[in-house]
């Protein structure tokens, strides 16, 4: 009977708690959106400004687009300011989502130390924001720093595999060092923070020079270019749609503050590069050639979330199979270029 009553207590009090999650969800808020020019940070304005919210986006446009904010000008609850994050940042805001950094290994490579600076000083100086203000931050921490995982498929207690000083470890340790930060903030000054681990992301308003591996794919297969599989292609990712993720960063920003992270947020379909290759060239009807080229330093030999922690506090999970996302970002990046060739013929 007691253990009964204890577990109808917990029902009863976890429902309230949801409740009250949504009420608050629903108040509108003065949201930051650092990085809200980029491929994941256009998506999140746009969604946190039909939530009702007001969004500040913060970008200093090194990988992100104006053209990727384009459907939201004009809205008056939605600002822009050009500032990199590596410079403190006073503003008066209720809630920040920090996503600023290139995520593209060739964007991120172009200038390492700025790629750190973006990861360490701008952690440093959100936090300092988010702890004079007293208001809750969210964090796009990353699966690199899981670096090459021994282990396999990635829990988020998982120490990871990270070479200190190899080209990508501007980008891996610079993550890792914010994710430091962002618990020493925590620990230190109650700051409420929420941590996601996000794994490979794809979707619409990614760049066509990018250079990740769905965007060059679907570019090359588009334009009937030779399709460049790096090494083998052996090697494995697991692929998320991007509103697939959206919903995970909404669900973690609204999660009771005692849950922090870090938390995977990914599909957990793991598919070889050869075999995402494939499926573009036959979503696409392309006649492109596959190429090898060598394979880069330090790339991961494989790539898989376990999700169950994001499942079991955000009851989140992904929805939308690889080769649906695939469609709806070939249509995405058909459209581009078809404008881009006209835009030539006419110039
Ligand atoms: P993106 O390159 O499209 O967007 C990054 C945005 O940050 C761009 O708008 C860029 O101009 C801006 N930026 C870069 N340096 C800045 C600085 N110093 N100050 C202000 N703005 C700056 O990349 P994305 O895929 O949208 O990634 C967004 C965030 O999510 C990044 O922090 C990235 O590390 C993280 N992430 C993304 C993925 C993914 O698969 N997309 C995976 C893991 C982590
Ligand atoms: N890749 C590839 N061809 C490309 C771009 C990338 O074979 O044109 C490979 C890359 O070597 C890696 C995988 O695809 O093994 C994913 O690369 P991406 O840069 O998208 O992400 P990350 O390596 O950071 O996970």
């Amino acid at each position: 009977m007691t253990k009964f009553r204890e577990n109808y207590r917990g029902h009863v009090e976890a429902d309230l708690n949801g409740v009250l999650l949504l009420l608050r969800d629903r108040t509108p808020r003065r949201i930051l959106v650092t990085g809200g020019a980029g491929f994941l940070g256009s998506h999140l304005c746009e969604k946190l400004l039909d939530l009702g919210h007001e969004v500040l986006c913060a970008d200093s446009f090194t990988t992100g687009r104006h053209s990727n904010l384009e459907g939201l000008r004009g809205n008056p609850r939605f600002s822009i300011i050009r500032h990199d994050v590596s410079v403190p940042l006073d503003v008066e805001v209720d809630e920040i989502y920090n996503l600023a950094c290139p995520a593209s290994p060739p964007h991120y490579q172009a200038d390492p130390i700025q790629t750190m600076k973006t990861s360490v000083l701008g952690a440093l100086n959100l936090l300092e924001l988010a702890k004079a203000r007293g208001i809750k931050i969210f964090q796009a921490s990353t699966s690199e720093i899981y670096g090459d995982p021994q282990i396999h498929p990635q829990p988020e207690s998982y120490w990871g595999n990270v070479n200190p000083f190899g080209p990508r470890s501007c980008y891996d340790e610079g993550k890792r060092c914010a994710e430091t930060m962002f618990h020493d903030f925590h620990d230190r000054h109650g700051i409420e923070i929420k941590v996601a681990r996000i794994f490979n992301t794809y979707g619409p308003r990614m760049r066509p020079d990018d250079g990740r591996v769905v965007s060059n794919f679907i570019v090359q297969a588009l334009r009937g270019d030779d399709i460049t599989i790096y090494g083998d292609g052996s090697q494995t990712r697991s692929f998320c749609f991007v509103d697939d993720l959206i919903d995970g960063f909404l669900r973690l920003m609204a999660s009771p503050p005692s849950f922090t992270g870090p938390v995977n947020l990914g599909n957990p379909g793991e598919f070889s590069v050869r075999e995402l290759a494939e499926q573009v060239i036959d979503l696409t009807g392309s006649r492109s050639r596959i190429v090898h080229r060598p394979l880069p330093v330090d790339d991961p030999r494989q790539r898989r979330p376990d999700i169950s922690l994001a499942a079991r506090e955000l009851d989140w999970r992904p929805r939308v199979p690889l080769s649906e996302g695939l469609k709806r970002t070939i249509v995405y990046f058909d459209g581009l270029l078809g404008r881009s060739q006209e835009l030539a013929e006419t110039a």
